[in-house]
């Protein structure tokens, strides 16, 4: 065990996360929004209800930054907490294959 190195990922996912309310407030992430769609179904979403997902998520060492973040709704966020990055594929696919 290194607890320098556990405390140098604590202090990362802090920043993250800092970094990630910091973003939430910019004009980017509103105008973002605004646009009332979700990035990974395209289901039309009240800016109010979409959420900031990390598309690499932070505890896997994804960062804040706005290549990595994306508007998501509230089905597809709960769905990828839950679904093995695998069936996140498939998940998404079934959106992809539609005509
Ligand atoms: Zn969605």
């Amino acid at each position: 065990m290194n607890p320098y190195a556990y405390d140098l990922d604590e202090r990362d996912l802090k920043r993250e996360r800092q970094k990630a309310r910091e973003l939430r407030q910019s004009q980017w992430w509103k105008r973002r929004c605004a646009k009332g769609r979700c990035h990974y179904c395209g289901r039309p979403t009240p800016a109010g209800e979409l959420t900031m997902d990390h598309i690499v998520p932070i505890a896997r060492g994804g960062k804040t930054t706005k290549g990595n973040v994306v508007p998501a709704c509230k089905a597809c966020n709960n769905k990828k907490k839950q679904l093995l990055p695998m069936e996140w594929d498939a998940y998404l696919q079934s959106f992809h294959t539609q005509p």
